[in-house]
């Protein structure tokens, strides 16, 4: 499909036919602890949008940038279940109360769904090769899409990660490279890898792909309800590609005419990782003093969307949650709840 990119800070146009990452002017002036300037949007025209929400039936692949390879069956990404949890629905007096567990993706997690566009990049630009710095979700989705679709993914992690998050990545055959450095340093390094060695770089929001693919999340949700959108969204977010994603999926239902408005989007973070609600509060720009051994990048798309929600008021409301979970699931599953709770609440 005909798409380009443009830049979410300057608003320059990018033609898509090569791969693009940043924009290099934006990304040349990011000052160091500052969250990353650059990141880059995907764009479809609204003429080709309002072609799609004519097409029936209605396919969440159809408004993808790239073709699925083999059509999507070898890496069967998506179409996880829209659950009604009776009880907790119940318990906070919700009927229309739904989640949408992206745990039956096949890696386990809602980053299938950008491993699953990044993969269809790489073979449309003919390379066999996918790098990227992850120790955690985004290396098991990627070493699960190469596992797949025959392509090769290196991942680059600081020496000291936990074996046992690696291990996933492991069995699906990807090559890890440990690094002695930080997760800051892994992910310069990945980067630095595909512009000496090639490839395509997966890294969360550096590729702006890593947000367009998460974006089928908001497509079900619509197709889900029966051709709606809901009235609120609930987002666990760590560097705020997820909310990037659900963002861009219902924009695009927007500008394809298939919803009027779009819903509100509530962020949540876990108290002891919220720099977006902190930036939210402070307009402060700044990366959160991380606990040494979880040093990590500087959140990627927190800039835009710090910037976007307070200009436009699409996304209202940022909320610290508590959350005690000590791995990633639990901590995302604590996040999410937390902040239902929290806004119920203060309703
Ligand atoms: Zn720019």
């Amino acid at each position: 499909m005909e798409f380009y990119y443009r830049c979410s800070d300057c608003g320059r146009e990018l033609a898509a036919k090569e791969i693009q990452y940043l924009c290099p002017h934006c990304a040349s002036v990011s000052q160091p602890g500052e969250f990353q300037r650059g990141v880059l949007e995907t764009v479809i025209a609204r003429e080709h949008l309002i072609a799609l929400a004519r097409r029936k039936p209605f396919q969440v692949a159809d408004w993808l940038v790239y073709a699925l390879p083999d059509k999507g069956k070898a890496y069967p990404v998506g179409r996880t279940p829209l659950i009604s949890p009776l009880h907790l629905q119940r318990q906070l007096g919700f009927t229309q109360l739904f989640l949408k567990n992206d745990g039956a993706n096949p890696s386990g997690s809602l980053k299938d769904r950008a491993s699953q566009l990044v993969a269809a990049q790489a073979i449309h630009h003919g390379q066999s090769t996918v790098v990227l710095a992850s120790t955690g979700n985004a290396g098991s989705a990627m070493a699960c899409a190469g596992a797949a679709l025959g392509l090769k993914v290196l991942l680059f992690v600081p020496a000291t990660a936990p074996k046992a998050k690696l291990l996933q990545a492991i069995l699906y055959g990807a090559t890890v490279i440990p690094i002695r450095g930080t997760y800051d340093e892994a992910f310069r390094l990945s980067i630095e890898y595909t512009q000496h060695f090639g490839g395509v770089n997966r890294n969360t929001a550096y590729n702006p792909l890593t947000i367009e693919g998460k974006k089928t999340v908001a497509l079900e949700i619509y197709m889900q309800l029966g051709g709606q959108a809901p009235d609120i969204v609930f987002i666990p977010v760590g560097d705020g590609v997820i909310y990037a994603g659900v963002y861009k999926g219902f924009s695009d239902l927007q500008a394809a005419g298939l919803i009027e408005k779009l819903p509100q989007l509530v962020v949540v973070q876990a108290e002891g990782s919220n720099a977006i609600a902190q930036a939210y509060r402070t307009g402060q720009y700044r990366a959160l003093q991380r606990a040494k051994k979880k040093k990590k990048k500087i959140p990627a798309s927190q800039r835009r969307l710090v910037c976007r929600s307070q200009r436009s008021g699409d996304c209202r409301r940022a909320i610290a949650t508590d959350s005690r979970g000590g791995d990633f699931l639990r901590a995302g599953r604590g996040g999410r709840l937390g902040g239902i709770y929290q806004r119920i609440k203060k309703a």
